[in-house]
Parts: C-alpha cells; structure tokens; sequence
C-alpha cells in the first residue's frame, strides 16, 4: 500500500485517479474505480444539464458507498454549459472533491469553498498550478505532454513537469500524462508526484461504457498513434490517429488562419458519442487517447488493472530498486 497526502485528501486506499473522461466517466466506470480503493471523477459536462448530473452522481452512490468526485471542465465548447449549477449540485449532493480542468477556475472557487469540497486542478503549466493554488487550489494534477485530450501549447513532458511541480508548489501534485502502469507509478513518486491520474488507460477497462472496438483499437495501436488537432487555433487536443483526424490536419494546414466553422463538424463530440463510443466506428469521429496507448496490451477489469499496478509499484520498490543498489 502506498500512502500519500493524495490518499489523505481522497480517502481513499490507492493514489490512483481516473480524472475527466468526456462521454466515458459515468457512473459504472466511476463506482468501478472508487469499489477498487481509487479515486474517480464523474465527468460533468457529459450531462446535458445540473440535473443530469445530479441523478447521474445518485446513480453512482447506489453502485459504491465510497468517495468519488466530479470533473468540471472549462475547456471551450460547442455548448454553453452551465457551471454554477453543476457546482451547486456537486454541494447539494455533498460530493468531497471537484476536479477542474481546462481554464482558471477562479469563477467557481467561491461556490466551491463555501460548500467545503476539496479542489484538485488539473493543468500544463506550473504557471496556471500557481494560479489554481494561490485560488485555493488543495492539490494540482500535472498533465504532460503525453496526456490525452488538451496538452496545452507549451509542449513539456511529465518527465521534466512533474519534478518542477513538486519543487514549486506546497500542495500535492499528481502526475498525469503517460501513466499506465506500477513503472509509471513508481516513476510518478519518484519524481515528487503523490499520485497518478490516468484516463486513456481506464478506457480499455472492461467497465468503461463504450464499445469493444474501441478498447481493442487501444490494444492494437501503438505510441505513435495519436495526433494533435487544433493546433492552429491554440486548442490542441491529442487524439487518435484515424480518417477524420487527418481531414481536420489537412484543413489546418492550409494557408491562412482557420476557421473553426469549417472544423466543428469533424471535431465534435456529440458525433463521436454515437459513431466511436456507442457504435464503435473509430473511424467515425475523433476521441482523444494520450501516448500511452503503446503501454496498453489488454482490457482488464478497473479492479484487476488497479491492483496490477499497485502490485508492479511495490515489487519495483521491494525488489528492483534495493537490488539496484551498489
Ligand atoms: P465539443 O463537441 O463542444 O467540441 C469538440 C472539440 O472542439 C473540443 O476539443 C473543444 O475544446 C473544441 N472546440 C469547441 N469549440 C471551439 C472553439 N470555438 N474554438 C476552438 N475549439 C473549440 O466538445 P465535447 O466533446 O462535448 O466535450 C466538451 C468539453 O470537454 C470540450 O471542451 C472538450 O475539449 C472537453 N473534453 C474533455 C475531456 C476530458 O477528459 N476532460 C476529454 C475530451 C473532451
């Protein structure tokens, strides 16, 4: 067992998180992941209203009595969702940890701290983990380059992120971006992190609500097979390479500045939900998958992956590293 200050803020037995998973991080995934003693996050924007959110964290309380949380995410979007009243639901229904993700989530610190729920902020840059900390932020998710979904525009690795984190800010930092595994996890402490946040990985679990294929597209493709879309508007998400994936680069790509209008149909996520995740076409629409698509060769179940990577970490720690010493 590893115990951090991340497992402290949780309450929970792992410092493993399956942070925001747009379309994917409902209720079966999230209680799968609090039932095996991690941390997930529902992931609120994949309901279309507060109250759809808040059955939604209902149905989750009735699949494990264990804590999870609620992402919020505040990335731009085709829609305009309704933040403060995700947040009032989240403290209406007593949820101990909202994980905010994409922007400065300074509009939402007041409701969130008046109501007691812990703040962990997921960013790329130590300069925006300054920020969310100064806010009031209780721990800050780290997201390297390698990460699926928003990478941010600055293009650093966990590798060189994770330590400047942990040497710059008083709270705990969780490493995310390239996380899959015990080495990884092992790696993540090593380098100052207190946890890991996975998402790409969590997708090919067999709890993860979304069609066979693809989990079996994870399995089958390797580290080199994922993209970075809207590049050109300063919006970068990284996702897997497919069909759609390269008419978007072959958009972008042309002279002058782009026009999202021209995008917004290929890019959307209200198509990916019914082509990728409900019929399985993965050629169908884009879905963000990080680097570590390459660290994944099966689909286990959340209980079997989580306790597999504990597992590896503590061996490595037992065994590998004692033996590496002169
Ligand atoms: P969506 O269908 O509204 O948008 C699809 C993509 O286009 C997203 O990457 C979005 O950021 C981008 N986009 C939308 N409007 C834009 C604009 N005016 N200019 C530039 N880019 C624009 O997104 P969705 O699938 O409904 O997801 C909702 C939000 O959640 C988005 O912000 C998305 O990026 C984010 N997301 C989060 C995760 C996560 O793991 N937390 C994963 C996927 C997507």
């Amino acid at each position: 067992m590893f115990h951090t200050r991340v497992t402290e803020l949780f309450g929970v037995d792992h410092p493993i998180m399956q942070g925001g998973l747009q379309w994917v991080a409902t209720a079966e995934l999230v209680a799968a992941v609090a039932e095996a003693g991690a941390m997930g996050f529902i992931t609120a924007l994949t309901f279309e209203s507060p109250e759809a959110l808040r059955r939604e964290i209902r149905r989750c309380r009735g699949l494990t009595g264990r804590p999870f949380g609620v992402n919020v995410t505040l990335l731009p979007t085709m829609r305009r969702p309704d933040y403060a009243g995700m947040v009032r639901v989240c403290a209406e229904e007593g949820i101990p940890v909202v994980e905010t993700a994409g922007d400065n989530p300074e509009s939402l610190m007041p409701a969130l701290r008046e109501a007691g729920i812990k703040v962990v902020h997921k960013c790329t840059s130590l300069r925006h983990a300054r920020t969310a900390v100064a806010l009031g932020a209780d721990a800050i998710v780290i997201d390297g380059f390698e990460c699926a979904g928003h990478p941010g525009e600055d293009d650093v690795t966990s590798l060189v992120l994770i330590p400047i984190a942990a040497d710059a800010l008083e709270v705990p930092v969780i490493a995310s971006g390239g996380f899959g595994d015990g080495r990884g996890l092992v790696a993540a402490l090593a380098l100052g992190a207190e946890g890991i946040n996975m998402g790409t990985r969590f997708l090919a679990t067999r709890e993860a609500p979304v069609h066979e294929r693809v989990k079996e597209a994870l399995v089958e493709r390797d580290e080199r097979s994922t993209r970075l879309a809207l590049r050109s508007l300063r919006n970068t998400i990284r996702v897997l390479h497919n069909e759609v994936v390269d008419r978007i680069l072959e958009i972008e790509s042309r002279p002058g500045p782009t026009d999202f209008a021209e995008l917004a149909h290929l890019v959307s996520g209200a198509v990916a939900r019914g082509e990728v995740w409900e019929k399985g076409n993965v050629d169908g629409g884009v879905f963000t998958a990080g680097q570590v698509t390459g660290l994944i060769h099966d689909i286990p179940t959340v209980a079997e992956l989580v306790h597999r990577i504990v597992a590896e970490a503590e061996a490595i720690v037992r065994h590998r590293l004692p033996a590496a010493l002169a």
